[in-house]
């Protein structure tokens, strides 16, 4: 077979400690994972299933410098613990889920908040507000188990905290999150799940050095450009 064109390589993660290179097919996001960031987008917490939406595999980004998108003066950073999906699966319980993660890593779901927020006003899709070029940058994945479920996750700007948090103030875990998105999709290997941002989320504008951690794995710094 012959291409119209050539195909573009796929989007890949780095790997700690490792020469390979993780494949991204998918990427899907949980919206409003932990309860005070539901209320400080103007949510109630206690009465929402995990929602999805999703950004393009070619959104990652493991640059050093990530460009500022056009069309927005109102970028936000959401800093994220990204689960690595390594097997295939539908339908899944939490237990079985879980054993589709074979590695974890540190994202930041950008979010162009200006064109979320009309979105949300005129019942809109959210796809221009967050599956934008370059807008998921990711860390090196670390291959395993998460080195600790109630991990610190954090973000700084210039220095300064901006988010900061634990990994079990979650409201969904990581496997029902995981599970919850294979009742939706066929999860399969090169997949990745952004498991939704803790409070302080807020604006980063060009020159901003942004800093993202979560406690056990390689920490993701990017300077917006
Ligand atoms: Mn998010």
């Amino acid at each position: 077979m012959t291409w119209l064109f050539d195909p573009p390589a796929p989007a890949a993660l780095p790997i700690a400690g490792r020469g390979e290179r993780f494949p991204v097919r998918r990427i899907f996001c949980v919206g409003r994972n932990y309860a005070a960031h539901a209320r400080e987008m103007g949510a109630d917490p206690s009465r929402e299933a995990p929602f999805f939406f999703s950004k393009p595999a070619e959104a990652v980004i493991t640059a050093a410098e990530v460009p500022y998108p056009p069309m927005t003066s109102d970028l936000h950073h959401e800093v994220e613990l990204v689960c690595a999906i390594g097997g295939e699966g539908a339908d899944l319980a939490p237990a079985t889920a879980a054993q589709l993660i074979i590695g974890w890593g540190v994202g930041v779901d950008l979010t162009r908040r200006d064109i979320q927020a009309e979105a949300k006003a005129q019942g809109r899709p959210w796809d221009a507000a967050k599956g934008f070029d370059a807008s998921a940058p990711c860390g090196a994945l670390t291959l395993g188990p998460l080195p600790d479920p109630d991990g610190a996750i954090g973000l700084t700007v210039n220095g300064a905290v901006r988010q900061s948090g634990r990994l079990g103030d979650m409201i969904w875990s990581p496997a029902e999150v995981v599970a919850q998105a294979s009742r939706l999709w066929r999860l399969k290997p090169g997949d990745l799940i952004f498991t939704g941002t803790p409070e302080g989320v807020g604006p980063i504008v060009r020159g901003d050095r942004v800093e993202a951690t979560i406690e056990g794995l390689s920490p993701l710094t990017f300077t917006l450009t």
